[in-house]
């Protein structure tokens, strides 16, 4: 079988190996508990229900415009202006198949083979990926100093007459971490004078903290949105918990949004008629939906942060957004597929091995999961790595005995 080079590039995912280990396990009647889950356990929002099966009673479901339908993209533009004070033209939108199918369009749209783009480690998995679909290399920076805070002259140095773009994803998945408002205004200010993109993946925008708020990029520019180098993804996957409706848009100059269309024409045509139906319903109903779903996402990050504080030897930063965070366990081994994979058979908690974001000897707990569900995890994953725990626990009516790794 003939396999192209550049589909041999592409990364396999230990995590989707751990998911299936778990769920054979589950299959069997294991308790196991899941830290894995990039989307929030909530129901989508009424008026997104609603407003797709009035388009399925309708039985019309047919191709929309590529780029989406005119009354989603206004519900699009309604939302970027509440929350950005930006007013875009229809002609600056697209609509997608989710955010990831906008940020894979931005990237096939502005890359040439060997374009260089900027990824601030720990980055979400797909960023390297994707530019190596697009025939682009990835340059990973790392923040030396250890935190989850990337830093401007480490981005800056890293920078080449070949970068073309910098991808920023804050709230940051996996880490959890906000990016200051310092840190935004200089990538701000340096791409648009040096003509470099900036892809603001803006997908976790609106889950943040303790009253934080993160800082969107269109704040530190006077350009409009067709001279600006700001590209602004977003989606209703996490904001609404709606990842299993694919809807995610990209905001950028009309000349990229028309690329981005023949691109997206060429591949998917139109995103799906009910989900788009579903994702204009969520826009134009109560947002009380969101905070109340970022309130018990706070809730369950506090009950975390709490447990996690008992474990001695690992370190880690409280999350200040997101549904991640990004605990340093090295102190238990470097390999962190290993260590996974040590949780997944002792503890039974199945988590992601942070090599994956760039940072080996780490591990992603998410917490979208039930509150004592998020604490049960913990202390079995303490029991598993205390060398000084009895050898044998009971959970339920499970004997669960620790092998020292
Ligand atoms: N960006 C980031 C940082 C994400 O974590 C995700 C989903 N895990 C996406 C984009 C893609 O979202 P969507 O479901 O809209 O494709």
């Amino acid at each position: 079988m003939s396999i192209s080079q550049l589909a041999r590039e592409i990364k396999e995912s230990p995590t989707l190996k751990l998911n299936e280990e778990a769920m054979l396990l589950k299959e069997r009647g294991e308790p196991v508990i899941n830290m894995t889950a990039g989307e929030p356990k909530n129901k989508a929002p009424i008026t997104a229900v609603l407003s797709s099966t009035a388009k399925l009673r309708e039985g019309d479901v047919k191709y929309t415009p590529v780029d989406g339908t005119r009354a989603l993209k206004k519900a699009i533009i309604r939302y970027t202006e509440e929350t950005y004070g930006r007013m875009p033209a229809p002609e600056n939108v697209i609509v997608s198949t989710g955010a990831k199918q906008s940020l894979y369009n931005v990237l096939f749209s502005i890359l040439n083979p060997q374009d260089e783009v900027i990824i601030l480690a720990p980055y979400w998995v797909s960023y390297p990926e994707m530019v190596k679909m697009c025939y682009g290399l990835p340059v990973i920076v790392t923040p030396e100093d250890g935190s989850f805070q990337p830093r401007f002259d480490e981005i800056e140095q890293a920078v080449s007459s070949y970068t073309k773009a910098i991808i920023v994803n804050s709230p940051n998945n996996p880490s959890g971490a906000v990016f200051s408002e310092d840190l935004i205004a200089d990538l701000v200010e340096f791409c648009e004078g040096r003509g470099i993109y900036l892809i603001m993946d803006d997908i976790y925008q609106k889950l943040v903290f303790d009253g934080r708020r993160a800082v969107p990029g269109y704040a530190y520019t006077d350009r409009d949105i067709e001279n600006t180098h700001l590209i602004v993804i977003n989606g209703v996957s996490k904001l609404y918990g709606m990842t299993g409706f694919r809807i995610g848009w990209a905001i950028a100059n009309r000349k990229l949004v028309e690329v981005m269309t023949n691109v997206q024409a060429q591949t998917t045509s139109s995103p799906p008629a009910v989900s788009q139906a579903a994702a204009e319903g969520a826009l134009t109903g109560m947002q009380s939906v969101t905070e109340n779903l970022r309130l018990s996402i706070q809730n369950n990050r506090d009950i975390l942060v709490n447990e996690l504080r008992t474990f001695t030897d690992i370190h880690f930063h409280k999350p200040e957004g997101t549904f991640y965070c990004l605990p340093d366990f090295r102190a238990y081994g470097s390999s962190s597929v290993e260590l996974a994979r040590f949780l997944l058979k002792k503890a039974l908690v199945v988590t992601v091995p942070g090599g994956e974001f760039g940072m080996e000897g780490y591990i992603r707990l998410s917490f979208t999961g039930a509150a004592k569900e998020i604490s049960e995890a913990v202390n079995r994953m303490k029991w598993a790595l205390d060398p000084n725990a009895p050898n044998e626990i009971y959970i339920g009516d499970r004997k669960m005995v620790r092998d020292w790794m």
